[in-house]
C-alpha cells in the first residue's frame, strides 16, 4: 500500500481529505480521496501497490478493456465511441505539427484509436499493460502493442505525436513518464492527455458517486490547475483544452447506477454539464489537453 504524505503532483504537504468512494467495478471497498490545497489536485490515498493493482482490474464490465458488449450502457459506450474515435482523429491531425507523422498511443487498448490513425496515413506504435488487449489488437487490427516499460527504452525524440486517452490518470510512475514522453517527443512534437475533470458539474453533483473517480483504479483526479502545474515542472505547456462532450453523459449515466438513479436525471445532468461546458470548456466532464513543449 503506497500513503502520500505529499502531493504526488507538486509535493506540498498541505493535503487533507475530502471523502471516501467505493469501488463500485470490482471490490466494493472504500478509499479516501484527498486533496491538495497548493496545486488543487484530488487523489487516491492508501492505493495499491503497482504490483497489486492488477486484481482491481478484473472485471467483465470494465468495458475499456474486454470489449463487453452487453448491457445498455455498454452498446452505446461502442456506438459513442465510433464517434470518438472520428473526434479523436480530428483533434489530432488538426493539431500535431505535420500532416502525416509518427504516433505512440500509450495504453492502446484493443487498438481502435491506432487502427483510425494508421487508416489516416500515420505509422503508429502503442503500448498497454493488459496482455488480453495486446492480443486483440493483434487479431482485429495486426497491430502489436508493447508492454508498458518498453516506453522507458525508447530513442529520444522519436515521435511527433504521444497519445494517452484516460491513461495518465491510471500511472504509478507519474513523474517518471511525464519526463520521458517529453524526451521521447520531437522538439515540435505534441503530446493529447485526455482524464477525467473533477471541477466539472457532474462532479460536483455526484461528489464521492461520481463515477470518474473511479477508485482504486484512477490514482490521481486531476484539475485543470494540478495538470498545468504538472506540465510546467517537466518544461510542457497546455497548448489548448478541448472538452470531451459525451463524458458528461456516460459518466452521468455511470454515477446514477451507482446509487440506482435514473438515466433520464443522468441524461439532464449530463446535458447541463455540458451548457456550462460551452461557455467554460476547462469545465467539461472530461478534457484533453494539447500539450507542446514550453
Ligand atoms: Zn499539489
Amino acid at each position: 500500500m503506497i500513503h502520500y504524505s505529499n502531493c504526488p503532483v507538486c509535493k506540498s504537504n498541505s493535503i487533507a481529505p475530502v471523502f471516501s468512494a467505493k469501488d463500485y467495478t470490482v471490490s466494493n471497498e472504500l478509499f479516501e480521496i484527498w486533496e491538495c490545497d497548493h496545486c488543487t489536485l484530488r487523489f487516491t490515498q492508501n492505493i495499491p501497490l503497482q504490483e497489486n493493482i492488477g486484481q482491481y482490474y478484473q472485471a467483465s464490465s470494465y468495458v475499456s478493456h474486454t470489449d463487453s458488449k452487453e448491457g445498455p450502457i455498454n452498446k452505446l459506450y461502442h456506438v459513442v465511441r465510433s464517434f470518438t474515435l472520428y473526434l479523436k482523429r480530428l483533434i489530432v491531425t488538426g493539431n500535431a505539427h505535420v500532416a502525416k507523422g509518427s504516433l505512440l498511443d500509450i495504453g492502446s487498448g484493443t487498438g481502435a484509436f491506432l487502427n483510425t490513425i494508421h487508416h489516416a496515413g500515420w505509422s503508429v506504435a502503442g503500448l498497454e499493460p493488459d496482455e488480453l488487449a495486446r492480443k486483440k489488437s493483434t487479431d482485429l487490427y495486426g497491430i502489436t502493442p508493447g508492454s508498458p516499460e518498453k516506453l522507458f527504452e525508447l530513442k529520444n525524440s522519436s515521435y511527433d505525436v504521444i497519445t494517452m486517452w484516460h491513461v495518465l490518470e491510471h500511472v504509478h510512475q507519474l513523474h517518471e513518464y511525464i519526463s520521458t514522453i517529453k524526451k521521447t517527443l520531437k522538439l515540435k512534437g505534441v503530446l493529447f492527455i485526455a482524464v477525467p475533470n473533477y471541477t466539472s458539474f457532474d462532479a460536483n453533483k455526484y461528489k464521492e458517486l461520481w463515477a470518474a473517480y473511479d477508485v482504486p483504479r484512477h490514482l490521481y483526479h486531476f484539475s485543470p490547475k494540478s495538470m498545468k502545474i504538472l506540465l510546467k515542472t517537466h518544461g510542457l505547456v497546455i497548448d489548448k483544452i478541448k472538452p470531451m462532450w459525451f463524458d458528461s453523459f456516460y459518466v452521468s449515466m455511470l454515477s446514477e447506477q451507482n446509487k440506482s438513479g435514473s438515466l433520464f436525471i443522468a441524461f439532464l445532468i449530463g446535458c447541463w454539464s455540458n451548457v456550462i461546458a460551452f461557455f467554460r470548456k476547462d469545465k467539461c466532464s472530461s478534457l484533453i489537453y494539447v500539450i507542446k513543449k514550453a
